[in-house]
């Protein structure tokens, strides 16, 4: 780092506390988003009128009807490049198992509970402490900070679909607890639902159907071939693609002989993968299962909705460095480029071309758990680490 670098590291830095930045988390996981029950607007209004206070100008982008992105712009001097900080404003459901009160956001020792504590509202409460250091000391950036919440990242990413597409972004860093290592790379997913054929009949007299469970069992056996195959890929950080039928769905009543099965198969693409070819795999596979059994009928039926596919970025991009070098100088601690086994809207970023890593606090092992917290500490670290990305890649007067 440069001496003006430094100063402007340590100015920024005077303006953060851990108590702030666990403050602004406990406001984010008071105010519910369960995707879908509750949808985002007490998460987006929060956001939206944080950023205006710190003299950001805000807009809001309805996706789906009263489900709306937040887009603030920290306007740079200019001469500097426009970075978006994005994340998901929506968690999963509470589920069940909680031992603390999923959305007292309550703070024990050192941990932060509540549903969306480490996915991503820690991220996003980190980026919201950055921004308002960043304000608060007064330097200015050169390039734009965009400041982006989207919505209904866990289940279609309808959210960044709507919002990349329209931002003018030259640089991307999406949070999600990462325990402060830079992603670069993750997997993605593909949800095709087959539909298996048979003949409905009466069960006393099964002759007259065709039973559609017992002609998904050569389905079955080729998609258990099939993944068994796959798995002679591999990316040096994201491992091997994977393809498992998680759904199996049949029958109407215990008397009827069932003439329609569907089948749910969840496949896990690495990056280097396309969609398009997976779905062409997908289909060589039931050519082949119709080849040998002609008496079968099966076909994709739809596709279930997901976050997208996998992406990535060259580790030798220059964000690669300011992101590593920033969370390096946060937490004391050496980090490391790692690859995401699950999907995140990262992938959005990357099919536009802008160049995007992942980051933040948090511990990805406890997103979608019961009892989901954050260390206040780590924290605290990426709301530093942020900021100094924000320098770094937007440039500083
Ligand atoms: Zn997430």
């Amino acid at each position: 780092m440069s001496r003006v670098a430094e100063l402007a590291a340590e100015r920024v830095g005077a303006q953060l506390s851990e108590a702030r930045t666990a403050s602004i988390l406990t406001d984010l996981v008071r105010s519910r988003s369960q995707n879908p029950q509750d949808g985002e607007s007490a998460v987006a209004t929060y956001v939206a009128s944080f950023l205006e206070r710190l003299g950001l100008e805000v807009s809001m982008q309805e996706v789906i009807a009263g489900r709306a992105n937040v887009v603030g712009r920290l306007r740079g001097a200019g001469g500097g490049k426009t970075l978006a900080f994005n994340t998901h404003m929506d968690t999963v459901p509470q589920g069940t198992g909680w031992t603390h009160e999923p959305f007292g956001g309550e703070v024990v020792g050192r941990r932060l509970y509540g549903r969306g504590s480490a996915d991503a509202k820690g991220p996003l409460a980190a980026f919201l402490s950055a921004v308002e250091a960043i304000v608060g000391s007064q330097t200015h950036l050169r390039g734009d900070l965009l400041v982006t919440g989207v919505v209904d990242e866990e289940t279609g990413s309808a959210g960044a679909r709507t919002l990349v597409p329209t931002l003018d972004a030259d640089l991307a860093l999406v949070g999600e607890p990462t325990s402060m290592q830079v992603a670069i790379a993750h997997r993605g997913s593909l949800r095709p639902v087959l539909a298996v054929n048979g003949r409905t009949a009466h069960s006393s007299r099964p002759e007259q159907g065709v039973n559609a469970i017992y002609q998904s069992i050569p389905v079955l056996e080729a998609f258990m071939e099939y993944a068994e195959r796959i798995r002679d890929r591999s990316h040096p950080l994201c491992g091997s693609p994977s393809a498992a039928v998680t759904i199996m769905f049949a029958g109407v009543a215990e008397n009827v002989i069932p003439g329609r099965c569907e089948l749910t198969l969840d496949r896990r693409m690495i990056p280097g993968e396309v969609e398009a070819e997976v779905v062409a795999e997908i289909d060589a596979v039931l050519a082949d299962v119709r080849r040998r059994r002609p008496d079968v009928e099966v076909e994709i039926d739809r596709f279930l909705a997901t976050t997208g596919s996998a992406s990535e970025l060259d580790a030798d991009h220059p964000l690669v460095a300011i992101a590593l070098e920033s969370s390096t100088a946060a937490t004391g601690r050496q980090a490391a480029v790692v690859g995401l086994s699950g999907a995140c809207d990262m992938t959005h970023f990357r099919a536009r071309g802008v160049p995007c890593v992942v980051l933040g606090p948090g511990d990805g092992a406890q997103a979608h758990q019961p009892d989901e917290h954050i260390d206040v500490h780590e924290l605290a670290q990426g709301a530093f680490a942020y900021a100094l990305v924000a320098l770094g890649a937007c440039g500083h007067e």
